[in-house]
């Protein structure tokens, strides 16, 4: 491995300096759970890295306001634990302490979560050119189109790439709505969530709307009452430890036993975090039961494009849809 830099920044202000300073090949850091792993693999070979973990308040978590704001350097067990969260938002706890690990939880933050790329193995295990891979290296070619694809993307892929958004938590903010605070030297921007992920098309290297030096500096979340009744369901090939095969985020609003407002979104299913929107028309007027939520759900697959091997998320990712609409609706009061 290359030498690398290190810096400890205490403020954004100074990140950003230090990062326009260090130039190409400059990366944040936050709790380094993707960051070292890719590098470990050869796919990033940052030559400075800027720690952005010890800012003053980057793990501020506010609940109070009309909007829920998470510091980028919260960790996520401790937004995963947060009473207020827990109680009136639990799609976004339960999106948290499903992912990972414990241990990983207690380093990683949910700013760098956001930008965790893609577990597609052909990105992962081909550097060094065993496989070709347009994300990893812009033009080579996709190894997953036509390989091995029982993970990849049937929503949104491309002729270019198929691979899935890992995350769990930025489908949670989906459903939500949330924004995504940025700060660099062309000042402090707010993005929606639903265009901070980008669709492979013909340029899959390009999957956040981020400029080089911008720091996560939060995330914020429009207070709804939606959020008591919420879930996160997650299906995947072991309990624990293990990215989605197919997961649903769910917050319903509810009146007398009717769905008013439906809140969904995929995950382990499309090129980025997916708002089911024709889903959620659907379910708006009806009541949360199983059968008409699970024809409701199939709608959000009505252009799904599944390759040879991953034909069953389709289904299995209408029924996650379906029982996590159930699960929302017992709700927390
Ligand atoms: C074994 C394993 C299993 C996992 N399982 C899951 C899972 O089931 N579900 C899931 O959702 N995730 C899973 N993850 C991913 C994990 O959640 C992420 O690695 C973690 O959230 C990243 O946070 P971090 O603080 O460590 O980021 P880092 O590794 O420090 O950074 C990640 C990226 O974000 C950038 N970055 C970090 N902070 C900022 C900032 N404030 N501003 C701008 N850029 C920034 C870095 O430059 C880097 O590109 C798993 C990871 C591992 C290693
Ligand atoms: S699906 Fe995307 S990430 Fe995977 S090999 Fe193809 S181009 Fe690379």
């Amino acid at each position: 491995m290359q030498q690398v830099t290190y810096l400890r920044a205490s403020t954004t202000a100074e990140a950003i300096a230090a990062f326009r300073r260090a130039g190409s090949g400059a990366r944040y850091i936050a709790g380094g759970t993707t960051l070292y792993d890719l590098m470990k693999l050869g796919v990033e070979r940052p030559v400075h890295l800027i720690d952005v973990s010890a800012i003053e308040s980057a793990d501020r978590i506010d609940t109070s306001g009309d909007r829920l704001f998470f510091g980028a350097g919260a960790l996520m067990a401790d937004v995963a634990e947060n009473a207020v969260v827990r109680r009136d938002y639990p799609v976004l706890s339960e999106s948290l302490w499903k992912a990972a690990s414990q241990q990983l939880r207690n380093m990683a933050t949910v700013g760098g979560n956001l930008l965790q790329r893609t577990r597609c193995p052909y990105f992962r295990n081909g550097a060094g050119g065993i496989y070709p891979c347009n994300k990893r290296e812009p033009g080579s070619g996709c190894a997953a189109i036509g390989g091995i694809d029982r993970g990849q993307a049937v929503l949104g892929t491309s002729e270019a790439c198929t691979a899935v958004s890992p995350g769990d938590w930025p489908v949670a903010l989906t459903a939500l709505d949330a924004s995504v605070e940025l700060n660099g030297s062309g000042g402090a921007r707010s993005v929606p969530i639903a265009d901070f992920y980008l669709l492979p098309g013909s340029t899959p290297e390009r999957e956040f709307a981020i400029l080089p030096d911008e720091i996560i500096t939060g995330i914020s979340v429009p207070r709804t009452a939606a959020g008591r009744h919420s879930t996160y369901h997650k299906i995947r090939d072991r309990e624990s430890y293990a990215f989605a095969l197919v997961s649903a985020a769910v917050a319903l609003e509810l009146d007398r036993g009717r769905i008013t407002k439906a809140h969904v979104a995929l995950g382990g299913v499309g090129t980025r975090p997916w708002r089911a929107r024709r889903t959620e028309a659907l379910l708006e007027g009806s009541e949360p039961m199983r059968d008409i939520a699970l024809t409701a759900a199939r709608a959000a697959f009505a252009e799904a494009k599944p390759g040879a091997q991953n034909r069953f998320k389709i289904e299995l990712g209408a029924r996650a849809i379906a029982d996590a609409v159930v699960i929302a609706a017992e709700g927390n009061g």
